[in-house]
């Protein structure tokens, strides 16, 4: 079936990660009979430079009807000081909103083979592979009232709001159920429902859920303090963790931290699937390095694997995505690195030949052909 898929390559080394990840996702049609086409977009601070808005209605109107949408980096020194209202964060935020991307799926995995990359011990992290899902669009970051205001005495209060409706809860709590249903089967819930009423209710929803809808999924419940804690400690404990837009910010890019790199971390964000708008983006949690931008020296794996999570969740393709996975593996354990995951007798890299070298490594792997160069 052909797949359109929407490519905002973004600023910065956002070019470049993205175009080694359409190069993989081109080795599926030449090999495995998928048939994705792709377009291209403007996003972010080029998207600024070039049509005057970080977020146009010309990338609205291509977001809207892709069946899913790569996107690289945004942002850069050169538009820091432009107002707020067309930095190219804005376009960032803009699409998230614009496509009611609720759910933010963040990945912790450690390859074998850079388990001592990780701040913490190797047995620690050796072998973990959690799954982050945060909710996106609600919570304290967009509740309402918030503001700063002046009181009558001249002193200042500054206040934000941590709402959730509890369909909100019920259909985050859906997807993260749906994940541990194809995963481990474990479900973590975090909340601070010690302290805070709408995490209260929180908590009873995402038991309202399971009760009803997934009785087979092992479902527990942590406060945040305690998460915090339990993921540096023994990280390995969890399958899937579900919370909040705030706590999931934390948490994710604690667990990040277990991982090594940023070069190594993809994210999904996804919406409602049934929605006649495209559901379904995907991106490095890295930003757009502008210290290495335009040098060859971007880990584009963060990207690739990004690609891998589009495979699994927008076309149900979990085998090519197994397969991405373990050449990514074949590769990292024959030594071949880049820059930020560089070790001693390593063979160092960049960012063209990390691609292909992934992509030799398919062609190993399935007696595939690939036209690398
Ligand atoms: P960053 O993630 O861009 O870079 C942090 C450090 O990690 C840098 O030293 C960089 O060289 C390195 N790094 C990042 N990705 C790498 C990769 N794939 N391979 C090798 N090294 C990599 O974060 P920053 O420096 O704080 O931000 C730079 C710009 O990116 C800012 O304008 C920021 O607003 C933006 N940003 C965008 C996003 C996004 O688009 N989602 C996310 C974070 C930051």
């Amino acid at each position: 079936m052909t797949k359109n898929i929407l490519v905002l390559a973004g600023d910065g080394i956002g070019p470049e990660v993205t175009n080694e990840a359409v190069r993989v996702l081109k080795w599926f049609n030449e090999n495995k009979n998928t048939d994705f086409r792709f377009s291209e977009a403007n996003l972010g601070g080029i998207a600024y430079d070039l049509e005057g808005d970080p977020f146009p209605q010309t990338t609205i109107d291509a977001a809207r009807k892709a069946d899913a949408i790569l996107l690289g980096a945004v942002g850069g020194p050169k538009w820091e000081s432009l107002d707020i209202s067309v930095r190219p964060e804005k376009g960032l935020l803009g699409i998230r909103k614009e496509l009611g991307l609720f759910a933010n799926l963040r990945p912790a995995m450690v390859f074998e083979e850079l388990a001592e990359a990780s701040s913490l011990k190797k047995e620690i992290v050796s072998g973990l592979d959690i799954m982050i899902v945060r909710e996106l669009t609600g919570g304290i970051y967009f509740g309402e009232p918030k503001g700063v205001d002046t009181l009558p005495d001249g002193s200042r209060k500054g206040y934000n709001t941590l709402v959730y409706h509890d369909w909100e809860v019920q259909r985050i709590a859906r997807v993260a159920f749906d994940l541990a249903s194809k995963r481990g089967k474990k479900l973590c819930s975090v909340d601070k429902a010690n302290v805070l009423v709408s995490t209260e209710m929180w908590r009873e929803e995402v038991a309202k859920i399971q009760a009803a809808e997934y009785p087979d999924i092992e479902l527990s419940n942590m406060y945040v303090d305690n998460a915090s804690m339990q993921l540096v400690r023994d990280p390995k404990q969890f399958d899937v963790i579900v919370t909040t837009n705030m706590f999931g910010d934390i948490l994710s890019d604690c667990a990040a931290m277990l991982t090594g790199s940023l070069g190594m971390l993809p994210s999904a964000s996804l919406g409602d699937a049934n929605s006649d708008v495209c559901s379904a983006l995907y991106e490095p949690v890295h930003g757009s390095a502008p210290d290495i931008a335009g040098q060859n020296k971007a880990n584009p794996i963060a990207t690739i694997l990004s690609a891998s999570m589009m495979l699994r969740y927008s076309f149900d393709l979990g085998k090519e995505a197994d397969i991405l996975e373990k050449a990514i593996a074949n590769v990292l354990a024959s030594g071949v690195r880049t820059g930020d995951i560089m070790q001693e007798g390593a063979t160092l890299v960049g960012t063209k030949e990390m691609g292909d070298a992934i992509i030799a490594q398919l062609d190993k792997l399935v007696g595939g052909k690939s036209q690398a160069a």
